[in-house]
């Protein structure tokens, strides 16, 4: 390194927040990568509601309002374990529509509080009765009062606009260089349908990875899909299993999705363990400083499974959907003290000043 850091500016000012969403940045993994490998995340922490689903959100918004379907003020409704209803409440506080969340109790605290800071309103159902009971709660209010119904897991403008920016920034990242495979996961499906689209046609050689939960593999399964004239499910997925792994597969396999099932769009169908995936969020942040969730580290583990094995040369590039920040009160934070651990009491202790014990 010859000189000292410096920055030159975006080169933009920005209308609108909204116009900061995408062209997140792909980052080399630098200590945990094999040798031999290069193997890049996609941080789709630097959106500016902090995940990917800021790019779901405005397209949401944007094509119903192309279309008509949603009227200025309009009240937006949607089902979402979070990701989703944080990237709306910020598009709708931004344009100046009203929302209203539906979300089961199981969700981090800090999702609902998130959404609540931005101008939501939240109406939490039973854990019970998993996804599917906060998607017919979101519809039977939109019924009721005649809001505008988001359908994040059957509406177009959620591939779209992962065909349209996600894909795009990837083509242009690795123009010219090798790109051997992309892994991701599946929540709507959006990202997979969205990329799929692109890849298989400019860019056939990548391989796509999907994953899915170890205890809830639908797609592994091989068992369809009932669902109704409008694409939306007619039961939960007999494969479905509750599973740490927020924002991943819901009970049942959305129409989103289905499209990357039929159209073949990945090569390979692999599971992975909710706790793995926390353990490699956890190595992500201490030996690379790369902050991501829980979904972020098992799509991970997947990459560095494929890393292991393959040749020289390889190069992989691995999906990273949100923040670490969303998890601070679930099972990806348990083991991080609140109060000082013996080691810090110990420095605490090692001079003179300040010293504490450990409460
Ligand atoms: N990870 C997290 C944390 C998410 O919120 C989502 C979106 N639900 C995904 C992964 C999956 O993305 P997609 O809906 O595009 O399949």
């Amino acid at each position: 390194m010859t000189s000292s850091r410096t920055t030159k500016g975006r080169g933009q000012l920005y209308d609108t927040i909204l116009d900061t969403i995408g062209d997140t940045p792909c980052i080399r993994i630098n200590r945990l990568a094999p040798d031999g490998v290069r193997l890049y995340v996609k941080a789709e922490a630097f959106n500016p509601a902090a995940s990917v689903k800021d790019r779901l959100a405005v397209s949401i918004i944007e094509e119903a309002e192309r279309s008509g379907a949603l009227k200025p003020g309009q009240t937006v409704v949607e089902a979402t374990s979070g990701n989703t209803g944080i990237g709306l409440a910020m598009v709708c506080a931004a344009k100046g529509y009203p929302l209203v969340v539906t979300m089961a109790e199981s969700f981090s605290v800090e999702r609902r509080k998130l959404m609540r800071f931005l101008g939501a309103k939240v109406v939490l159902t039973p854990k019970a009765e998993k996804g599917f009971g906060m998607y017919n709660k979101a519809v039977e209010l939109a019924d009721a009062n005649g809001w505008f119904l988001a359908s994040q897991f059957e509406t177009d403008a959620n591939a779209k606009i992962h065909e349209n920016t996600t894909a795009r920034e990837i083509m242009a990242d690795f123009d010219g260089d090798r790109l051997d495979y992309v892994v991701t996961g599946y929540g709507t499906g959006g990202t997979v349908s969205g990329m799929g689209r692109v890849l298989r046609k400019e860019r056939p050689d990548t391989k796509i990875i999907l994953s899915e939960p170890a205890n809830a593999q639908l797609i592994g399964s091989g068992s369809e899909q009932g669902r109704n004239e409008t694409g939306q499910p007619a039961h939960s997925h007999p494969a479905f299993e509750p599973h740490p792994i927020q924002g991943w597969t819901p009970d049942f396999i959305p129409l989103v999705l289905q499209e990357a099932i039929d159209g073949k769009y990945y090569d390979d169908l692999i599971p992975v363990a909710g706790p793995v995936g926390m353990e490699w969020s956890r190595k992500l942040a201490q030996q690379e400083g790369i902050f991501t969730g829980v979904s972020g580290g098992s799509t991970f583990a997947i990459a560095m499974q494929i890393a292991e094995t393959a040749p020289e040369g390889t190069v992989i590039l691995c999906m990273l959907p949100d923040t670490g920040e969303r998890y601070l009160s679930s099972p990806l934070f348990e083991a991080v003290p609140d109060y000082m651990t013996e080691e810090e009491v110990a420095l605490s202790h090692s001079t003179p000043g300040y010293q504490m014990a450990a409460e």
